[in-house]
This record gives structure tokens, sequence and C-alpha cells, in this order.
């Protein structure tokens, strides 16, 4: 491709409305261009980035056995009222009626579809097991979506869905896909990391999302840097000792506390540490109070309580409801007396006992609180968020925490949807059962923006290989001198021919304009050729990713640039 006649519009300005970095940059380097809210078109170069990470996904999903079809993005309804989503699928199902007043929905997911399509088909175990899956358009009504092809409305994701006879089908039709994405990752020339999803059982978990690493990412990981345990901070389990006998305390006393709101302040004044402390928080759950108590230098974690109560709304209560429930002032609240609240402990707090709490009343704490005999606690559980530092759930090494993009979900579903949709089919036996189901998405388009938040610098993006539109920018700075020119075709119809995705900046612009374009491009690999390496009989190198320049000798090229170009690739951790 010539640069002169391709539709790459590059931007000098951020654009106002980015807020993060893949987002400015894959609209300076004219790869994306906004439509409306969340909704884009892809330029040449964005398109050829997008699909070059769905090539690669799609040759690993054939490989694991999986087979291509294209599902309707427009669905009906009805499969949505009988999987119960119509009603739980909240404002990001975007719904519509058509013109013979049937509703329907822009596919957000493809569960129902999919399942629709196979209980029509599949009778017999022998058919079974089946997985299919579709690179398509997904629509989501996003509330927020400000953050270019992080978080779309409309946007390309890989979904495949795994139909099994039996659990241990169903399992291996996991591991099946789980090692496929691992190896999609590691083919795209990105860090990341599988963290498990579920709350609760290590090993047994029948879910991991997979995480680009990146210092922007939205999600916190902790990870063990000792074995391979690692989890959302929303997910990762706090290690605790059972609890023991604890030692007798004497009667709960009032202490004066004027005008010490936090643990800090508490602890400060009374000259203890935090540790000895209970932080009482009020939550309103689905519209009940509810009291969610940790150690003072411990936060609360609200996904575990949320999970804990199963409620389908959680929040902070106000200021006003706080007074209201406690009778005294923000900052003295705690479980003693605290009537018609249900109280639900930290684990941690099960094994000491002279624990300082908000007495409920302005200006005063309690302490030698023992919780189980002042206060009626529901349950001591985890409740808590892990710290770095914490030890591995699995291991006890020390966790460490790193920021993640997620950009893959491998679930097992089990009979959720075959049930719900009745997808049935005769095990050996001829008795009819329902069919084991797994789903398994990757953010295509999220992809392309997570490898811009993992990999670029201040003059723009510096593009995993695989990725790139183009592996190579051959850049001639004398598109007048036909010596340069006749070389620059020479040497591009060389790299196309050899496989090696070439485009050639041709155009009759200053040097400088062109440098920069081709590092906002992130093209993994630039060639430059002047007017002094030609007389030289060299062409420039330059890694975009260490920047390192050096040169080539025109003689005998195209052996020397295959044997560096190995050098860039190992430098990016590829075979
Ligand atoms: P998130 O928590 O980020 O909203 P999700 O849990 O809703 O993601 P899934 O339903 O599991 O996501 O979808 C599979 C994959 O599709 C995700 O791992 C993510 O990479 C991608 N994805 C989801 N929502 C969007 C979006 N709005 N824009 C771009 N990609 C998305
Ligand atoms: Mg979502």
């Amino acid at each position: 491709m010539r640069l002169s006649r391709y539709y790459a519009p590059t931007l000098k300005e951020t654009p106002a409305e980015a807020e993060v970095v893949s987002h400015k940059l894959l609209l300076r380097a004219g790869m994306i261009r906004k439509l409306t809210a969340g909704i884009y078109t892809y330029l040449p170069l964005g398109l050829k980035a997008l699909n070059n990470v769905a090539n690669i996904v799609r040759e690993e999903m054939d490989r694991a056995g999986a087979l291509e079809i294209l599902m309707p993005a427009v669905q009906p309804a009805d499969l949505w009222k009988e999987s119960g989503r119509w009603e739980f699928y909240g404002r990001e199902l975007l719904r519509f009626v058509d013109r013979h007043d049937r509703e329907s929905c822009l596919g957000p997911t493809h569960e129902e579809v999919v399942t629709d399509l196979v209980r029509h088909e599949i009778r017999s175990y022998r058919q079974l097991p089946v997985n299919l899956y579709q690179i398509q358009m997904k629509f989501r009504d996003e509330i927020r979506p400000r953050f270019g092809l992080m978080r779309g409305r409309e946007f390309v994701m890989k979904d495949a869905y795994s139909f099994d006879k039996d659990d241990a089908g169903a399992d291996a039709s996991y591991w099946a896909m789980y090692k496929a994405y691992a190896r999609i990752f590691e083919r795209l020339g990105l860090k990341f990391r599988a963290v498990s999803a579920d709350s609760g059982a290590i090993g047994g978990s029948f879910s991991h999302e997979f995480m680009v690493l990146a210092a922007t990412g939205e999600d916190t990981i902790a990870s063990c840097p000792a074995c391979d345990y690692g989890a959302n901070l929303e997910k990762a389990e706090a290690v605790c000792p059972p609890p023991g006998q604890l030692a007798p305390c004497p009667a709960a006393e009032t202490v004066a506390t004027p005008g010490k709101h936090t643990v800090e302040e508490v602890a400060a004044f009374l000259g203890v540490d935090a540790k000895k402390i209970v932080k009482t928080l009020l939550y309103v759950a689905d519209g009940k109070p509810v009291a969610a108590l940790v150690r003072g230098d411990r936060a609360l974690n609200e996904v575990k309580l949320k999970n804990l109560i199963d409620a389908k709304d959680l929040r902070l209560a106000s200021p006003e409801e706080v007074v209201a429930a406690t009778k005294a002032p923000v900052g003295f609240a705690g479980p003693v007396g605290l009537a018609g609240i249900t109280l639900y402990a930290d684990q941690e707090l099960a094994l000491e006992n002279g624990w300082i709490v908000g007495a409920n009343t302005a200006d005063a704490h309690l302490r030698q609180v023992d919780l189980s005999r002042d206060a009626k606690v529901a349950s001591f559980t985890d409740l808590r968020e892990v710290a770095p530092g914490d030890p591995c759930p699995k291991c006890g090494a020390a966790l460490a925490f790193t920021k993640g993009i997620e950009v893959g979900h491998v679930f097992k579903l089990g009979l959720k949807y075959s049930k719900a949709l009745n997808a049935t089919f005769l095990d050996e036996a001829g008795k009819e059962q329902f069919m084991i189901m797994g789903c398994y998405g990757i953010g295509v388009s999220r992809i392309v923006a997570a490898c811009i938040e993992q990999n670029n610098d201040e003059a723009g993006i510096v593009f995993p290989p695989p990725i790139a539109p183009f592996e190579v920018a051959l850049i001639n700075l004398g598109p007048k001198d036909e010596a340069a020119v006749a070389k620059a075709d020479e040497l591009y119809d060389a790299l196309n021919k050899a496989g090696v995705e070439t485009l050639l900046d041709d155009r009759d612009e200053r040097p400088g304009v062109k440098f920069k374009d081709a590092d906002l491009m992130g093209f993994p690999i630039q060639l430059t050729l002047g007017g002094k390496g030609l007389a030289r009989g060299i062409v420039e190198t330059k890694d975009r990713r260490t920047g390192e320049k050096g040169e080539l000798p025109l003689e005998g090229f195209l052996e020397a640039f295959m044997a560096w170009r190995e050098n860039v690739r190992q430098g990016w951790g590829l075979e």
C-alpha cells in the first residue's frame, strides 16, 4: 500500500472527548472515526488491525475444534422471554418494535439464539459435543461509552458456545477454550493473565477472565508471583486462620471520643492501633438497611457483601439514613444495640475480642466489646478486600497487584439456558437429558484498544507485530528522486512478496512529517531510504519498540532483513 493513495487522516491535536490513551491515539493515527456515542467507523488502518486480531482468534478457535457460524444481530423478544432475560437484562439491551409490532432487540450476546438453533437440530448424544462460534457485531447500550473501542455500544466480539452430553465433556470443552485463549493472547504478543472469576472456589473454578496487563486498566488483579493464582480484586479471597477459644473480656464500657469520626482519629485519640477498632459500615440492600463490620485497617469488599446477602442492589447509606438508623451523627455507628439492622462481620473479627466500636451516641465509642457477647452478628465470613502483600490463598506467598483490561471470558454455564429453552438430547440409554453449556467471549475490538493501552509512548502507538496494520513502514525520503523511487519500489515489492506487509510512504512531505506519522501509527519496523544511504548502499532501520536504529545492506537486503526481523519479533516475545 502506498501512503500517498491511502486513507489515513492523522490529527495533530488530541480530540477533547478522548479520555484514555488508546482512544486518543486511534483517532489521531486515523484508524477510527466516531459516528455517534460509542459507535465508530473503522478506517483502513483500524480495520486491518481489527482483522489481524480476528484472524488469529479464528485460527485458534478452528484449531480447538470450534465451528464458525454467523448469527443475526436482530433477535426476537420471544426467545429472551423464554430465557427470562427480557425482564432481567437492564437497559443495555436495546429494544424496539418492528412494523408488525413484534418486539425485538439488538443482540448484546447470543446464548438464546444459539440454544434455539441447537435445540431444533440435535437429538442424540452422538451429535455431541459441538462448539459453535462467531465473530460478530454486538450492541450494548452502555451508560457511559466514553473510552473509544474499549467500551463501545457497537463492538466486535468473538462468542463461542459449547454443548456437551455430560459434565466431564463440558469440563473438557471449557479447558480446550481456556487453552485456545492463552494461545491467542500469546500469539498476539500481549502480556496477559488469566484470573479466576469465581468467588470462593479455588482449583475447581469454571469462570476465568483474561486480562491484558496495562497500567491504565480498569480492573485490579491480585496475582501470586510464586504460583498461578490470579483473581480480580473484587473476587480475591482473604486468608484467615480458623477462630480459636477467645480469652474472656471485661464488660464493655463507654469512652468519650469528642469529635473523633474516623478510624484514624479515634486510634490516635485513644492511643491504640487501628487494628483494635471495628469499622461499622451501613448499607442499603434492596431497600433494607444492613451493616458490615471490618477491622479498622481493612477495606470492605462490596462485591463479597452483595454476594453474601444475594442483593440485587447495594449502596452505602446516605448520611441522613445513617443518622436515622444509629440515632447518632455519622462516624459513631457501632454494632451494639443497633436495632432492626442485620450485621455481617468479616471473618477476622471472630479471631479476637476487646474491640473498640462506635457507641451509636454522639462523641462516644465503646471498648472491651466482645462481638459474640455484645452484638447480634448474623455471620462471620470473608468480607474484606485483600491488600498487596497478603498471603496467596493457594500457596501463601505475598500477593502482588497489577492493573488489567478484561479482553476475554470463559464460563461454564451448565444447564441455565438448556433448561430454560428446553434444549435436550437422548443419552446412551435413550433417556432425555439437558445439554451442558459453556460460553466463551473475546472482545475483538477491545483488544485493539487494549494492545495500545499496553504499548504506547509519547510519539504514538507501538503495535505488536501480529496486530500492526502493516509490519513495516518503508519511508522514501526522496519521492522526487528517480533512483530512490526505483529502489523503494524494489524493496516494497520484495517485502510484500516475502509476506511482510509494508506501507510505502511515497508522499511528497518533509522527512519530519513522515517520521512522526510512522511513529504515531505504530508500525513495528521502520525502514528509511535516503540519498546518503543510497549512495552508501544501505537502508536505515528502526525498531519502534526499543527505538534502536541500525542499517541493512541493499545488496542481499531481503535475507539480512529477515534475520533482523527475527530479533525484533523475539524482542516482543514472539516465536
Ligand atoms: P465488562 O465487564 O467490561 O462490561 P462483560 O462482562 O459485560 O464486560 P462479556 O459479556 O463477558 O463482557 O463479553 C465478552 C467480552 O466482550 C468481554 O471480555 C470484553 O472483552 C468484551 N466487551 C464487553 N463489553 C464491551 C463493550 N461495551 N465494548 C467493547 N468490548 C466489550
Ligand atoms: Mg458489560
